[in-house]
């Protein structure tokens, strides 16, 4: 298993230089005027055109051969439950797979697919303390995976989720996974969690698999989480009334996953628009389940949203960076300065009808990943998983 213990930390001084357009992740300005970044210990530390940067004392300097350089790409709703394992199709190397696939952040719904998993509320406590400590001890490949998502059950006190934010807990798992469906008890249950600073998100739609159940309209809406999971279902969606309700009678974010309903998600797309919202709209896999893990399944919702969806792709991009560092409270996510420094490097896929990266992805093509770096380290090189870029970065020779 590739793994690392963590405390990496001072990586030195990381120069990127050549890169052939910046999308910075900001809705507000998501094209940067710039062709170099700098980043000290793992953070952005300068952003310009080379000649008005001081490249001196880089302890790595990546030449961008033209590509393109995006913020790492967040998925916000995965399921892991121990290393790089996945028992739900019980498959190694998932998250290693998805750094190919761009992704350098991903967020936990909760850590269901674990064999047996207490439903007590010491049990249920237990261990997501235990997953928040494992997943942030060991990173696959330096991949940033927040676990650690308790799902709420009844009996849970205010005092639980003290205890769980003292103990590191950042994240809700799917509210509606658990034994709590109803509305009320919900609401009270993420207003505690909202107190101590932890993050809610809830299964919205049909049952996933036979066990869990249906969360409509109401239920979200009186629950009030921070994001609205899945809004496009995983896998049933709500009726697409139900969906542009949840758009216009709340402000919470629109979270659309690859494992849920295209067509749902071009919907709540098109409402976000309408509103003039699209800073609500967050992405994600909802993988590993039962249709698999894609490792590819960001770049996927990107290029679907962007080609189907008549967003420009440059925003589509934002969808799955800025707007959910911002919405989940993360410390990536944008090309700006004191932000991590987790990148992404791109070009248009060989052979691709469009003739630059933005226009490829306008027409629907995946691109092509060439080199991830997290916290200023380079964590992977040409994806093994992504159709060939056409301009693909290097390290220079120190
Ligand atoms: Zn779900």
């Amino acid at each position: 298993m590739a793994g690392e213990d963590i405390a990496a930390g001072g990586s030195g001084k990381l120069v990127v230089k050549n890169i052939g357009l910046i999308l910075s992740g900001d809705l507000a300005r998501p094209i940067l005027d710039a062709d170099a970044v700098v980043a000290i210990d793992g953070r952005i530390s300068a952003i310009g055109c080379a000649r008005d940067l001081d490249f001196s004392g880089a302890a790595t300097t990546i030449d961008a051969n033209g590509a393109a350089l995006t913020p790492g790409l967040i998925d916000s709703h995965v399921h892991p439950v121990a290393g790089d394992w996945t028992p739900r199709q019980n498959q190694l190397g998932w998250i290693d797979s998805c750094l190919h696939g761009g992704v350098t952040t991903m967020i936990s719904a909760g850590e269901v697919h674990t064999p047996g998993r207490p439903r007590d509320v010491v049990g249920l406590k237990a261990m997501a303390i235990t997953a928040q400590r494992c997943f942030s001890n060991f990173r696959v490949n330096g991949v940033k995976l927040h676990a650690g998502a308790p799902v709420i059950e009844p009996g849970l006190q205010e005092k639980d989720f003290a205890e769980l934010a003292g103990a590191g807990i950042r994240y809700l798992g799917e509210v509606g996974l658990g034994g709590v469906k109803d509305g009320p008890t919900a609401r009270k249950m993420v207003a505690w969690a909202r107190k101590y600073g932890i993050n809610s998100t809830i299964h919205t739609g049909g049952p996933s698999i036979p066990g869990s159940g249906l969360i409509d309209k109401d239920v979200v809406l009186e629950a009030d989480t921070d994001v609205i999971g899945h809004i496009n279902g995983g896998h049933t969606a709500l009726p697409d009334d139900q969906i542009q309700c949840l758009c216009e009678q709340c402000k919470r974010g629109l979270e659309l996953v690859h494992n849920g309903n295209e067509r749902a998600a071009l919907v709540t797309l098109r409402t976000a628009k309408e509103l003039n919202q699209l800073d609500r709209v967050i992405l994600g896999t909802d993988a590993p389940a039962g249709s698999g893990v894609q490792p590819l399944g960001i770049l996927r919702m990107i290029a679907m949203l962007a080609s189907l969806g008549e967003v420009p792709a440059e925003t589509a991009f934002c969808f799955a960076t800025g707007n959910t560092a911002k919405l989940r409270a993360l410390d990536c996510g944008l090309i700006e300065i004191g932000r991590a420094a987790d990148f992404v490097f791109l070009d248009r896929a060989q052979h691709s009808a469009g003739k630059t990266l933005l226009e490829s992805v306008g027409l629907g093509d995946l691109p092509g990943v060439g080199m991830t770096v997290i916290d200023g380290i380079v964590r992977s090189h040409r994806s093994r998983n992504t159709p060939p870029a056409t301009k693909l970065p290097s390290i220079v020779p120190g």
